[in-house]
């Protein structure tokens, strides 16, 4: 019996075929797939400008330094997310906040940001708990009334969309975010191995990111600001050698390797995101309506156009007479993998530590972490692995068979 992980990449001969190729070749980083790969990202989101880099981490941190983001700064973001979406703000000396979740999308609520919004606010990460698009124009409303800069965390959702007055938006091109970040994670929607990118029709984010990913080296000599030397000055002289750090940047690089296997999987991403949603249905409809068990729903008439990276469901364990911790072990004996996705970030011991944070801060986040599990969901699943979760999570339910 094969064990079926919460999550998988998907990799075909074509994926491995494109990485040999490279290997074969000049370059293994800062090469041609890098650029390709830029451009056919920014294609398919929709956006001006995509920056890839080594993980979407430091793409969140990039985003903080562009936005010029520091001490005496606050970034608010939701507690239902991975810890990257706070810790970036923690990178520059600002300090991370949390507003709660709505309780219908597990996002951030518009409401609860607005009703604990703090002067010294300077940017919201909206994040797209498991695919499902954040509520992006009413964060947008909130944020940038009080002067806040908006940026999507879409590490769940790559390659999905969303619906506002009927008209379709897709995750990295709407106008209700100034940056967007994706992850190539193996477990999310497409894979890299690690990777991530920073996705903007900023020019000047742009530029400063592709400058930040490389240690701040400026090779562009009409900008140029000089060594300090005296003109005429052999210190002074410029040449094809020439570059100036003007900013303290970083190695954020990701090599050609990594690039080219991010093409050949942003060929297949539509086919993946076509089979998550077809296995996402066919959860649904065996889920609806059990006993103790909440299928996730979708706020919005989007649910056809959602990247689905997670299957959550919510389970009142208390009923079900049943620990999570048991109904994991129960399940990993059928060899089906589940995962709970996510401890409130305050929650976590440097977050409390260093700010101070404690039980209580966002209420609907604490009880969704309580009763969260998430279970198997990726393209490569078989119709017999989807009817064996199936089988296995209606048994716990207390309905023999499917
Ligand atoms: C995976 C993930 C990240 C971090 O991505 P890496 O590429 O692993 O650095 C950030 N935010 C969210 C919501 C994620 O799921």
């Amino acid at each position: 019996m094969n064990f079926l992980p919460y999550g998988r990449q998907n990799l075909d001969e074509d994926d491995i075929g494109a990485v040999v190729e490279v290997l074969r070749s000049d370059f293994l980083t800062s090469g041609p797939q890098v650029e390709a790969f830029e451009r056919e990202f920014a294609a398919m989101v929709g956006a001006k400008h995509a920056i890839v880099v080594c993980n979407a981490t430091a793409a969140l941190h990039l985003a903080m330094l562009v936005g010029r983001i520091g001490k005496g700064h606050r970034v608010v973001t939701s507690p239902n997310t991975f810890l990257a979406s706070a810790n970036c703000a923690a990178f520059v000396g600002a300090v991370p906040d949390f507003a709660d979740i709505h309780s219908v999308s597990y996002n951030l609520d518009p409401g609860s940001l607005e009703a604990n919004w703090k002067s010294d606010t300077k940017v919201v990460v909206a994040v797209d708990y498991a695919g499902q698009p954040a509520d992006m124009p009413a964060i947008a409303e909130v944020a940038r009334k009080r002067g806040a800069l908006v940026v999507q965390d879409a590490c769940h959702g790559a390659g999905g969309a969303f619906i506002h007055n009927d008209k379709t938006w897709k995750l990295g091109a709407h106008p209700w975010a100034d940056i967007t970040i994706f992850s190539f994670h193996p477990v999310k929607t497409m894979t890299t191995g690690e990777g991530g990118m920073l996705v903007t029709d900023d020019e000047e984010y742009a530029r400063k990111a592709r400058l930040l990913r490389t240690h701040g080296m400026e090779r562009d000599q009409s900008r140029f600001v000089g060594l300090g030397a005296a003109p005429g000055s052999q210190l002074s002289e410029i040449g094809p050698w020439s570059y100036e750090m003007q900013e303290l940047g970083y190695n954020f690089r990701i090599t050609d390797l990594q690039c080219a296997l991010g093409r050949s999987q942003l060929r297949k991403l539509p086919r993946f995101i076509k089979r998550r949603q077809e296995i996402v249905a066919r959860y649904n409809a065996a889920f609806d309506g059990l006993p103790h068990i909440a299928i996730p729903r979708v706020q919005g008439k989007h649910a056809h156009l959602i990247s689905w990276h997670l299957y959550t469901l919510r389970l009142d364990f208390r009923s079900l007479g049943k620990t999570r911790a048991q109904v994991m072990t129960n399940l990993r004996e059928k060899g089906i993998g589940t995962q709970v996705l996510y401890i409130p970030v305050y929650l976590q011991p440097w977050y409390r530590l260093t700010y101070g944070y404690a039980p209580g801060k966002c209420p609907n986040a604490e009880s969704f972490y309580t009763e969260a599990l998430s279970i198997p969901l990726y393209p490569s699943m078989s119709d017999a692995d989807v009817c064996r979760v199936i089988d296995s999570v209606q048994e716990i339910a207390g309905k023999m068979g499917s």
